[in-house]
């Protein structure tokens, strides 16, 4: 005799935001819009006269690629991410460029950043006219002469290769490392601006270098232990809501393939409905309701919160430590008059337990 379930039942999914067939072929395309807001005066008066301008097409802003995700909170749907200037400056110049629309503390470095901003801002004017181009390609009147269509393609391949520079310059450099901005990278290839010979994983987000015919879309560990999330959404009566990748222990040591890297769920508690993070996919109850005190507490209705109290030391005299909380935010939590971190939140404790600046006091 079979026994009937109504458990929620996982699914295999590979790791990662995207995958490259899904960037070449993107499902939509949106276009940015001018918009200006109206000015008021200090009394509120309305002095322009009118409400929001919007007029089609900001031509010095790239368009919009849509991709298909599936989302363990909202079901099947699309991620359409734009990227901003900084972005850019990121891509090229790593961390230090994420400074270079920002003011610098002397003229050095002052001179430095203007560099890094002007080159990321010609890029991304590049990528705004192509992808204008390309509109005006696709929207030309009859009657648009064979000298005026090819005057338009000539201009955007001599823009895809410049771009491609851009592109090529840092995936070669950063051969091996975990590529600096992914979004970055998904809108050069859902532009088809690809490098032949180097790719970044779909799974692990490493650069790696592959075949220019018939390129692979994952990296050689990747291929051989793909890493996936063995998702119970949340949206199919699950608890999952997302997973992320564990730190990237993953490398190429003496030129064999490392580790592939763990994944991490978070959830939301079955029991008290507040968001946790776990590495086991199957744990659908948070340390507070899936301890031994919280499953005496829910056998007898009692609160959802725990009453067991954690107590820690740190090392100097007066301790505060960061934590993140059920929500999802960033706090932190600091010691009592007796040098002591205490919290009843078996979470939060097991942040603590993590941090080794601090020892657990029984
Ligand atoms: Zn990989
Ligand atoms: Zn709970």
């Amino acid at each position: 005799m079979s026994r009937i379930s109504d458990a929620p039942t996982s699914r295999a999914i590979p790791v990662g935001p995207w995958t490259h067939d899904a960037l070449r072929s993107p499902q939509a395309w949106s276009y940015p819009l001018k918009e200006e807001a109206p000015v008021f005066d200090e009394t509120g008066f309305n002095v322009t006269g009118r409400e929001f301008l919007i007029e089609w097409g900001d031509r010095s802003v790239p368009h919009t690629a849509h991709v298909p995700y599936f989302s363990p909170e909202h079901g099947e749907g699309w991620t359409a991410s734009q990227i901003r200037k900084v972005d850019i400056a990121r891509w090229i110049f790593g961390i230090r460029g994420s400074f270079s629309f920002m003011a610098g503390p002397n003229p050095l470095i002052q001179s430095e950043r203007d560099r890094e901003m002007a080159a990321a801002e010609d890029a991304y004017a590049k990528l705004a006219e192509f992808d204008w181009l390309g509109l005006d390609f696709e929207l030309a009147p009859e009657g648009t002469t064979v000298t005026g269509r090819k005057g338009l393609t000539r201009r955007r391949l001599k823009l895809m290769s410049e771009l491609r520079e851009v592109m090529a310059e840092v995936l070669g450099r950063k051969q091996g490392e975990v590529v600096p901005d992914p979004r970055v990278y998904a809108t050069f290839v859902s532009r088809r601006i690809e490098v032949g010979g180097l790719r970044v994983c779909e799974a692990c987000q490493i650069i790696f270098a592959t075949r220019v015919n018939r390129p692979a879309s994952v990296c050689r560990t990747c291929r051989r232990h793909p890493p996936r999330y063995r998702y119970f959404p949340l949206v199919e009566g699950g608890w999952h809501t997302g997973a992320r990748l564990g730190p990237p222990a993953h490398r190429f040591v003496n030129g064999r393939a490392g580790q592939p890297r763990k994944a991490f769920y978070t959830a939301i508690c079955s029991s008290c409905e507040r968001h946790f993070e776990s590495n086991d996919a199957r744990r659908h109850l948070c340390r507070n309701c899936g301890g031994p005190a919280g499953r005496v507490r829910r056998r007898r209705g009692g609160s959802p919160l725990g009453r067991q109290l954690y107590r820690f030391a740190g090392e100097g005299a007066a301790v505060s430590v960061g934590i993140r909380r059920a929500d999802g935010s960033q706090g932190t939590i600091s010691s009592n008059v007796h040098g002591m971190i205490e919290t009843d939140d078996a979470e939060i404790a097991s942040q603590l337990e993590g941090n080794n600046a601090l020892r657990r006091i029984d």
